[in-house]
């Protein structure tokens, strides 16, 4: 029997999909400047047993397996790989339960980021890890990405929040991970090796995450800056006072100008940066963190400074930050990079942005997480470009990278090596440790058929 044949004989009907007009939609993800190979099947189980049983298939037949949650990879973690298989976890999308006690919830992975939330607000709970994509990424693919988010800087990314993990691995063995309780030492972390793995070593099927008391609200300031050095002055001031804010945000006057242009939202377009703080203490503390924040922000030249406690006006501010990505992409092909660097040398990371981006002629918006110096300076190609401005803009994505390793940080804070930064790795993290890495995924997927190309 062929492949898709058997594949369609293990699944239920309506989970095989061939149809060449559906696989083209889950061939690409959100890294819109790079070409996916082509897909040779799609399946869209709603089970482990389902899961378990594809990825036998898969096996036999030496398909190569991309697993998939909801496609925002940014990294092109979950482009499609010639002749593959596709594995879509969206049809696995149910909140199990909710453990008010324990402040605990246990979701199947197609579960998007934001709708855990939603499901644990009676309770008083809140699942901290938020993506500026959360609406619309999967809860599955931000456990293999290890997302961070706009409130990590005070809470924490995903690794945080994983307690445990039911996980189907490459020959179709299902394991479970980790624990239910809070502490634990029994055995190696299999779930922290899991979390960030990005589908090379097995494809989650269950999760058991923490969850926190939901804030009673917060308090925002908002403050624009003259220069991209003094808003970076004023993120590593407030750092240095000991200020504990829950949101630190940075915007740059590209990224600004590219979210008013094509949202209308009367933002400052002759700033040089905007930033945006915030504080979820309890009251009164919030209202005073904010207050010094704001000093803080004048002490290091910034031109206009307001604080708001209304949670409307404040949700308006982050959905400028939130829409980012989408207006930089309304205004050309957008390669965006993804790197962090510790706090300290933010400022350097932003004077190194407008230089690289003066020396290679290149249009950069950067914007990011600037509490936890990850930023996201990102390049925008004119969709009329022959090519040229392209290669620019590729030379000048490396270039960014290269210097974030040279001031001491990292080729990735949080989309992951994917496609995209698999020929850094290497030079971040040394030949011995991934050869380490390469003999890991060789046990536990001697094949090689989980995610193939990416890093691993
Ligand atoms: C507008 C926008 C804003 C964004 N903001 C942020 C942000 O603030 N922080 C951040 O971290 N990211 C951000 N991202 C990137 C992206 O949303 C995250 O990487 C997210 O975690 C990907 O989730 P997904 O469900 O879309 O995964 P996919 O794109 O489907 O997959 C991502 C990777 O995970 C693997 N994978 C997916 N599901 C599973 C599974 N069940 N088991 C094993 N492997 C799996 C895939 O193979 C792939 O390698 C943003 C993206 C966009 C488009």
């Amino acid at each position: 029997m062929s492949f898709v044949d058997e594949l369609a004989a293990a699944l239920p009907d309506g989970a095989v999909v061939t149809d060449p007009d559906i696989l083209e939609t889950y061939r690409y993800d959100r890294t819109d400047w790079l070409t996916p190979g082509q897909p040779a099947v799609a399946a869209f189980p709603r089970t482990t047993a389902e899961v378990a049983a594809a990825v036998k298939v898969a096996a036999a037949h030496r398909v190569p397996i991309v697993p998939r949650g909801a496609g925002s990879s940014l990294a092109g973690g979950s482009q499609a790989i010639d002749g593959c298989l596709i594995l879509c976890v969206e049809r696995m999308e149910r909140i199990l339960d909710v453990d008010e006690v324990d402040q605990t919830v246990t979701v199947e992975p197609g579960v998007l980021n934001a709708d855990i939330s939603t499901a644990t607000a009676p309770y008083g709970l809140w699942y901290p890890p938020d993506p500026a994509s959360k609406a619309f990424c999967s809860i599955g693919g931000n456990i293999a990405t290890n997302a961070g988010g706009l409130c990590c800087v005070k809470y924490g990314v995903t690794r945080d929040y994983v307690l445990g993990l039911e996980v189907v691995l490459a020959d179709g063995t299902v394991i479970e991970t980790g624990r239910r309780t809070i502490k634990g030492v029994a055995g190696l972390d299999l779930t922290g090796l899991m979390v960030g793995s990005e589908g090379t070593l097995g494809i989650v099927t269950r999760a058991r995450l923490r969850l926190r008391p939901t804030p009673d609200g917060a308090a925002t300031l908002v403050a624009f800056f003259p220069t991209l050095t003094s808003a970076g002055d004023a993120i590593a001031a407030i750092t240095r006072a000991g200020l504990v804010l829950s949101l630190m945000e940075i915007m740059d006057r590209t990224t600004v100008s590219a979210v008013d242009d094509a949202y209308r939202m009367g933002l400052d377009r002759d700033a040089a940066a905007l930033v945006l703080l915030q504080s979820d203490s309890p009251v009164p503390v919030r209202g005073a963190e904010v207050a010094r924040a704001a000093e803080l922000c004048e002490a290091a030249g910034a031109s206009y400074t307001a604080t708001t406690e209304d949670a409307e006006e404040a949700d308006a501010l982050l959905q400028a930050r939130r829409l980012a990505i989408p207006a930089l992409e309304a205004q050309g092909t957008m390669l965006l990079d993804d790197v962090a660097v510790p706090r300290s040398r933010v400022p350097e990371l932003l004077a190194r942005a407008e230089d690289i981006a003066a020396q290679h002629e290149v249009t950069i918006g950067t914007f990011g997480h600037a509490g936890d110096g990850n930023l996201h300076p990102s390049l925008v190609v004119p969709r009329e470009d022959d090519g040229t401005v392209l290669q620019r803009a590729m030379t000048a994505f490396d270039d960014l990278v290269l210097a974030a390793l040279d001031l001491g940080g990292t080729i990735t804070g949080e989309h992951g090596v994917g496609r995209v930064k698999a020929p850094f790795l290497e030079r971040e993290i040394g030949a011995d440790n991934l050869a380490v890495q390469r003999r890991i995924k060789r046990e536990l997927d001697p094949l090689g058929l989980l995610n193939p190309g990416r890093w691993l």
